[in-house]
């Protein structure tokens, strides 16, 4: 299978497994650190070039690099599908979102990074321009759950920007991202502009520490960390897309069987191993229970396995031992279990659990599970659910589902984004950013932010006519401080120009 960026020194391979079945599917190498910086001076020549091209000449290569992953989509589905354990519909949708990034970014590049003018203030005399560049080479760590839509989140915002990509997969997912190099190889004039480096977690740490200018990580809180101080060696800049523990709120006043339909999805599409999954669900006392029937009776409906099943395998063994953990802790704490139970875990198979009767001091409800569980939680009011849903090191994604109160409750979440009377809806949208606070990391991809956030800004002041009055001298005239006692009193104190600007903000607002 395919060819990675260089790997003449290249000893050890790394092998990728299908987590339904244990087969073998391929073996890829692992690259040493020096390689890995080989492969970012091979990318930095290519952005030199990249970054000098028009925004149209970019856009008419990137429309070229969708339309080839398009045509591949269901060879690349299909790898997704085996290395990831997902079913082929989710993979599918994997594909379409990815593209659906590529597309946008491409589209939107030169509009996000238009230099803009500000106002000069009080150095009316100056233009002042805002203006963004790209940063040249942006290094790119992904997980394995959204092996492909996930790094492109990134890869696409980066290359419309006008950077090169090396691009570090998921040990547990690096044929996807193969495949995606070397059609990115056939397409793109640069055939080092996005490269792929695999490896393990050494390979990762390698791309932390080389010679990129920004590094777009997504994974776990505990690994971004590494990443960032792997990265401050260098002062390289990170954008760390982490984990969460996304909570949903619904309102008494809530469509109860449409929340309840969008709850099963939210927290169980990719067998819940989605980092914007439903976590934990806090319902109105008043629908409890009309609600827990609803979301029973949905995942009862739902097929876990087989070519047809709604769930496919858990993609590491490691995480279905933490879902059990947790399963096996909350019901240890008085949880009620509906539907599958740790007793219902066989190999790489998770059956959708509901949970009820649960509370703050199980991990089910603080710590990220990454897996098909459905803790659902009892609450007196508005207030206390969106207290409890707040109460949480995480920050990422949220959803509520209520009436007119629904835009109020969504204020009040702390959270990077929200859906209301949907789930993961933010995701979908392509001009929304995307991305976190708290331990869910900082940064934005996707959207105009998520174009500038791979730029770096630059401020010029321009000066357009000259005045007597120069400030930025050592020839001042005599009574410089006394001109200067009366400008501040006149701008900023009680003078009739600072009362003019104080009338004209009360008149505005
Ligand atoms: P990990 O943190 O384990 O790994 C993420 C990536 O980092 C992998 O490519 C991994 O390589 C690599 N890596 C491991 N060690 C190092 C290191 N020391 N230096 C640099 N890179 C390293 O996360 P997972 O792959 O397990 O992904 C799941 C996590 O990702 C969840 O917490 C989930 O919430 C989060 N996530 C966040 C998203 C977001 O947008 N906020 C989206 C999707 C997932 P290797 O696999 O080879 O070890």
């Amino acid at each position: 299978m395919a060819t990675v960026a260089s790997t003449t020194t290249t000893t050890d391979r790394l092998s990728s497994f299908n987590p339904a079945t244990g087969e073998l599917i391929a073996t890829v190498p692992i690259l040493t650190p020096a390689e890995v910086d080989a492969a970012v001076v091979r990318a930095r020549t290519a952005a030199a070039s990249w970054s000098h091209l028009s925004f149209e000449a970019r856009t008419e290569e990137l429309i070229s690099f969708r339309k080839a992953l398009a045509a591949h989509a269901d060879e690349l589905a299909d790898l997704i599908h085996r290395e990831n354990g997902k079913p082929e519909l989710e993979a599918l949708v994997e594909v379409m979102m990815a593209l659906g990034h590529v597309q946008h970014a491409a589209a939107r590049a030169e509009t996000a990074m238009e230099p803009r003018r500000v106002s000069a203030g009080m150095l009316a005399n100056f233009r002042a321009t805002i203006s963004y560049h790209p940063l040249g080479v942006v290094g790119v760590i992904g997980p394995w759950n959204y092996p492909l839509y996930t790094p492109m989140g990134s890869i696409a915002y980066a290359l419309a920007a006008g950077n090169a990509v090396v691009w570090k997969p998921s040990e547990l997912t690096p044929l996807v991202a193969v495949r995606v190099a070397e059609i990115a190889r056939e397409t793109f004039a640069l055939p080092d502009l996005l490269q792929v480096v695999t490896g393990a977690g050494t390979t990762g740490a390698a791309l932390a520490k080389s010679a990129v200018d920004k590094i777009a990580f997504t994974g776990s809180a505990g690994t971004g960390k590494r990443v960032m101080i792997a990265a401050a060696e260098r002062l390289t800049p990170v954008l760390l897309e982490l984990g969460g523990k996304d909570p949903m709120i619904v309102a008494e006043d809530a469509d109860v069987e449409k929340a309840a339909e969008a709850c099963v999805y939210g927290a169980l599409t990719n067998a819940g191993q989605a980092c914007i999954s439903v976590e934990r669900v806090y319902v109105a006392e008043a629908v409890h229970d009309r609600f827990v029937e609803e979301v029973v009776k949905n995942v009862r409906q739902l097929k876990t396995g087989g070519d047809d099943g709604h769930l496919g395998a858990m993609t590491s063994p490691a995480q279905v031992a933490i879902v059990r953990d947790h399963l096996d802790d909350a019901v240890a704490k008085g949880a009620v279990v509906h539907t599958g139970g740790a007793a219902a875990i066989s190999g790489n198979y998770i059956q959708p659990t509901v949970l009820t009767n649960v509370d703050h001091h199980m991990k089910v409800m603080h710590d990220e599970t990454f897996g098909p569980i459905i803790p659902i939680k009892r609450v007196g009011s508005l207030d206390e659910a969106v207290r409890l849903a707040n109460d949480t090191i995480y920050g990422l994604g949220s959803s509520v589902f209520a009436g007119k109160a629904a835009r109020t409750i969504a204020d009040k979440l702390r959270a990077g984004m929200t859906s209301i009377n949907s789930v993961m809806g933010f995701a979908g949208i392509p001009s929304l950013p995307f991305g976190g606070i708290g331990d869910s990391g900082f940064g934005r991809i996707h959207g105009d932010e998520g174009i500038r956030e791979f730029t770096r800004i630059k401020s010029t002041a321009e000066q357009v006519m000259s005045i007597p009055l120069n400030m930025m001298s050592f020839r001042q005239p005599k009574d410089m401080p006394k001109r200067l006692r009366g400008m501040i009193k006149q701008l900023y104190g009680q003078g009739v120009v600072a009362k003019a600007t104080d009338l004209f903000r009360k008149l505005r607002s």
